[in-house]
């Protein structure tokens, strides 16, 4: 049990980065990069100089961990961004900054990624005053997100109101914490994008 309550934890400490998979503990001393700052399992004191594949490979995962998205999920982003007018790994980043669980993160309205997708999942928001519970449903500039009127009162979104009310919000979107509502004033650029990644690797990854 304990090993699969570490999971999350395992995959930052895979990539020796803090991913912040699992909300507030993310910023404590229980963090597990914090406390075990070396790969999991029998080998992980010892890390490996990693091939040109392997580097690649790396920025995909650690890319798909940040943001929750599975395989499939991830190579219809990486699709579109080709198709999109940009630099495509660019294109990448701000899609995958576009989906509505990150927005609902982003704005505090969910303490990490996994809880907002739980929430939208479940129900609890609202674009432009309709119902969406698609947590991979792409905001677009001008899109209001808001909680829902009867899931205001729920623990979850009470405590994250309080919790989150002085978060910093990304410059791309708006939030009112009193309404529980966030705008989206225009799409992430890749300045917006906080997760250390080197993009083109991924690229060159899917490329080949
Ligand atoms: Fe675990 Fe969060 Fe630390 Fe990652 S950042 S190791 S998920 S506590």
């Amino acid at each position: 049990m304990s090993r699969y309550k570490d999971e999350q934890c395992r995959i930052c400490r895979r990539e020796g980065q803090k991913l912040f998979l699992k909300g507030s503990r993310c910023y404590t001393d229980k963090c597990g990069v914090t406390r075990r700052n070396y790969a999991p399992g029998q080998h992980g004191q010892g890390r490996k100089k990693l091939s040109e594949y392997g580097m690649q490979l790396r920025e995909k995962q650690k890319t798909k961990s940040f943001y929750g998205v599975q395989e499939k999920q991830f190579r219809k982003y990486f699709k579109m961004a080709e198709q999109a007018k940009g630099i495509t790994g660019e294109m990448l980043l701000q899609i995958l900054e576009s989906r509505l669980d990150n927005v609902v993160y982003r704005v505090g309205f969910g303490v990490s990624r996994a809880q907002a997708r739980q929430l939208v999942n479940h129900g609890h928001f609202e674009v432009n005053g309709r119902k969406v519970d698609i947590a991979s449903y792409l905001v677009k500039p001008g899109d209001v997100v808001t909680v829902k009127e009867n899931k205001r009162d729920t623990v979850i979104i009470k405590e994250n109101k309080e919790v989150n009310a002085s978060k910093p919000v990304p410059e791309w979107l708006e939030k009112d914490n009193e309404n529980l509502t966030a705008k989206v004033v225009r799409l992430a650029s890749r300045e917006d994008v906080d997760l250390p990644v080197s993009e083109h690797l991924i690229v060159e990854l899917y490329s080949k």
